[in-house]
């Protein structure tokens, strides 16, 4: 009998290992109360003597009066489709280019990068090494296990550039890369871009030269761990609404950021929970008892060893249904002191003295100036869905072509024959359409 399940993993090459925390759901006890009317017993009857054979069958039960009657059957084996598909009937690589758009060779770059490493549980299926995250893990491990994959991929170079090098070029890599981190797990590449894209774009194009030096550098090297506080428990959507206030002491040159009440508590942000060091803090900017609207900030929320700053305190979000390997946190700012110059200055500034100095009068104006940059995450966000809706094209097509829906004995339904026919139809108009 050949297995039905194709849970052992093959010979992997030297160095890896195979991943092991499988759940097998038939180790799950069921019970089911059934009144049936006398004529659909027949039905009944063949029902449950299929779900012994598939169940016994799995775990290999010792013979009993039932096993006498199990025979192979081609409906339980599982071969990968491509051992078991003729070659298809479009070009794959065209198809590839058109799915993938560009930056193909650093793709596939980083895809071997990938399955070099246990880290990411390569598996061996009809002689093609996949990549998988374990979700079956903790939340602690899911933590620990994406802080060491982008330790992984930052000591290969992936982030070289990310923040530094400029230009078309360096963005479509960056852009190519970011896309097969996502489709490996989102968890990785939102911990990822919460960094790259949420603290260093803050940095960026809040910024200006000063923040530029000291900090793009740092971040691309992950010297430090940055954050991004602007949502609090109280407003979400409605950043002009956040509560936290910063004030300037212009007798020390100094801002103090301090949470007023629990609503203004920072909440959700990634990375604060566990490994983050550093976050731009959203708040509203009190100058001489006037509400200059929401501005950023730059603030130290842990040093180096990973203690939390004085006057700072940090909780866990805890447990959420997806993205565990993100370590979201709350964050609460008793009078926080930072220098002035941690002020992201791109839009307004504050002198020595203590002056609220604007190019841009209109505070509806500044504020649309000052939240404009934040557009790109949500195209990325939105584009992640795009990357989603690919790995779920290439589940369902794999699926369908190894899926035997029904008996191939003479006389009855070729099932999964026909799903490959309508998929290799499907996909040559989609070519010819798209392509041609
Ligand atoms: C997993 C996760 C990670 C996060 N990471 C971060 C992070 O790192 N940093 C950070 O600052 N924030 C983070 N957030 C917070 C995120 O930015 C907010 O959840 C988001 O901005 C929405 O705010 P809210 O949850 O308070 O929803 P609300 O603002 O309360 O909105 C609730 C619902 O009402 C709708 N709605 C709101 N206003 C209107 C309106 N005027 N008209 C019509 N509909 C409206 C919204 O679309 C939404 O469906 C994270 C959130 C999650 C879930």
């Amino acid at each position: 009998m050949e297995p039905c399940s194709d849970d052992e993993d093959e010979d992997l090459p030297p160095g890896l290992i195979p991943s092991s925390s499988a759940i097998d759901v038939f180790d799950v006890g069921i019970s089911i109360l059934i009144t049936t009317p006398p004529e659909s017993m027949e039905k009944v009857n063949f029902r449950t003597q299929v779900l012994t054979r598939h169940l016994q069958d799995n775990h290999r039960v010792a013979a009993t009066a039932t096993a006498t009657a199990i025979s192979s059957s081609p409906c339980l084996s599982y071969t990968p489709p491509e051992v078991s598909e003729q070659p298809s009937s479009f070009d794959v690589n065209s198809m590839r280019k058109l799915m993938d758009g560009h930056n193909l060779e650093d793709r596939d770059w980083l895809f071997n990068l990938m399955i070099q490493s246990r880290l990411f549980n390569p598996k061996l299926r009809g002689g093609k090494l996949f990549v998988v995250p374990d979700y079956n893990q903790s939340m602690e491990q899911q933590r620990e296990i994406t802080m060491k994959r982008i330790q992984y991929l930052l000591d290969h170079g992936v982030f070289e550039g990310w923040l530094t090098r400029k230009g078309f070029e360096a963005e479509m890599r960056k852009l190519a890369l970011l896309e097969v981190i996502e489709i490996f797990d989102h968890s990785l590449a939102i911990k990822i871009g919460v960094h790259f894209f949420l603290w260093g774009g803050a940095i960026q194009f809040f910024g200006t030269k000063r923040h530029h030096d000291k900090w793009l550098s740092a971040t691309e090297n992950y010297l430090i761990k940055g954050c991004f506080s602007m949502t609090e428990l109280g407003h979400g959507s409605n950043v002009r609404g956040i509560e936290t206030i910063t004030t300037y002491d212009s007798k020390t040159g100094e801002f103090v950021i301090n949470t007023p009440c629990e609503s203004a508590q920072k909440y959700w942000i990634g990375g604060a929970a566990n490994h983050g060091t550093h976050t731009v803090v959203f708040s509203q900017l009190n100058i001489d008892g006037k509400n200059e609207g929401v501005h950023a900030f730059i603030t130290q929320i842990r040093d180096e060893d990973g203690n939390i700053c004085p006057n700072i305190r940090i909780s866990d979000c805890g447990h959420k249904i997806g993205l565990n390997g993100v370590d979201n946190g709350r964050i609460w700012f008793d009078n926080v002191r930072i220098p002035r110059e941690n002020l992201l200055n791109s839009v307004a500034d504050v002198s020595p003295d203590g002056k609220y100095l604007s190019a841009i009068k209109d505070p509806d104006q500044r504020f649309g100036a000052f939240m404009a940059p934040l557009t790109s995450g949500r195209v990325t966000i939105a584009v992640s869905a795009i990357y989603s809706a690919k790995i779920s094209l290439a589940i369902a097509i794999r699926y369908s072509l190894t899926r035997r829906a029904f008996s191939i004995t003479p006389n009855t339904l070729k099932f999964s024959c026909s799903i490959t026919q309508v998929i290799s139809g499907a996909f040559s108009l989609f070519l010819q359409r798209h392509m041609l």
